[in-house]
């Protein structure tokens, strides 16, 4: 029989709310099936010491570990670089700072000092130098920095390689690790043309997600020497992240990671088809040159049909999408976006905006 990932959605939608949406492959489901599976807290399952040493070879990191998500991947990490009433310096539009529920402080008692993300992503080399702490008792301890590759909210951008070491460098002369949440690596290593081991050689630690683009169902990886991953393997257990036959997860992940890295070519193709489409459309603001990879920003005008019945209109036609702020909206391509519901979707917003 068949597999049609379309089956498992409750309507036929073209859903560009994010590349979360995506559903796992038949080779996935498959993979799963057959998996060897034993008790990962014991560490008894080959399926995810397979993973493991899949990712940080690819990586270029001395080991890894898979968690359950994105979130936790990055909460762990942070955590085993620092203690509690430690400083991380961040982006203040970084994923770390507004999606994760506070857990690095919450959870943590890790400090945060948030500067300025660039349009694209980076943040000033200036503005790291100076807000590195110097050592006295009413400060807290600079000991992390955390960049965003690509960045969710600064358009997608990937960061490149001459950026990433000036930051190394920084963090070197001033003793401070380097950790990049790298939910979409895979996307940025294409976006500038390299491999994921050389967009990671600079930094410390990394973590990147099998459940977005790659459209695995579940599963991220955090990267890097063993000593910190033995850290980032006792804080998943404390946050309750030790899974037993977790090998169900590391089979669509391994899957994953063998079959999906070229959709991501196509996705950002799709990407771009979209934003040129937009672009073009009378009252709607979104520049091509802002969608490097998978993400496109866009705003409209107010319209006779008012904005507030806008994302009703569209999904009354069948197409989904986030509203960031009023008239501001973001469209994410992925696996489950094909070319033909690429053109329907230029259609659809012709002729509801025109
Ligand atoms: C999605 C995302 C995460 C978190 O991943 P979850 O699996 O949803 O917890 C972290 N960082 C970035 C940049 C993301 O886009």
């Amino acid at each position: 029989m068949g597999w049609d990932r379309s089956k498992c959605l409750n309507k036929i939608m073209i859903d560009l709310r994010s590349d979360t949406v995506t559903l796992p492959t038949r080779g996935m489901l498959e993979a799963i099936y057959r998996a060897k599976l034993g008790d990962d807290v014991l560490d008894e399952d080959p399926t995810i010491q397979k993973l493991e040493k899949k990712s940080a070879d690819l990586a270029g990191k001395e080991t890894s570990l898979l968690v359950p998500s994105g979130t936790m991947a990055n909460l762990t990490a942070i955590l085993a670089h620092c203690e509690r009433g430690d400083e991380v310096i961040l982006g203040d539009l970084a994923h770390t700072f507004l999606y994760e529920a506070g857990g690095i402080s919450s959870l943590g008692g890790v400090h945060s000092c948030q500067l300025k993300n660039q349009k694209d992503g980076t943040i000033l080399i200036e503005d790291i130098k100076n807000s590195i702490r110097k050592d006295n008792i009413h400060f807290p301890t600079s000991r992390l920095i955390c960049l965003e590759n690509t960045h969710n909210r600064c358009h997608g951008f990937p960061l490149q390689l001459d950026y990433l070491t000036s930051v190394k460098s920084i963090a070197v002369e001033n003793n401070l690790k380097l950790h990049v949440d790298g939910a979409r690596l895979f996307n940025a290593a294409i976006s500038i043309g390299t491999s994921i081991k050389e967009i990671c050689e600079p930094v410390d630690s990394v973590t990147f997600c099998l459940s977005k683009g790659l459209s695995a169902p579940i599963g991220s990886l955090v990267c890097g020497d063993q000593d910190f991953i033995n850290k980032v393997k006792r804080l998943r257990k404390v946050l309750g992240g030790g899974m037993r036959q977790a090998g169900i997860i590391a089979a669509a992940g391994i899957e994953a990671l063998d079959t999906m890295p070229d959709q991501l070519i196509l996705d950002h193709k799709h990407a771009q088809i979209l934003a040129q489409a937009l672009f073009e459309i009378p009252g709607v603001t979104c520049d091509p040159d802002l969608v490097p990879t998978n993400i496109i920003y866009f705003s409209i005008r107010e319209y006779s049909m008012g904005n507030k019945n806008f994302l009703a209109e569209m999904e009354k036609n069948g197409v989904k999408f986030f509203e960031l702020s009023p008239n501001n909206y973001r469209l994410v391509t992925h696996s489950g976006i094909s070319e033909k519901d690429v053109l329907e979707v230029i259609k659809i917003f012709s002729q509801l905006l025109s």
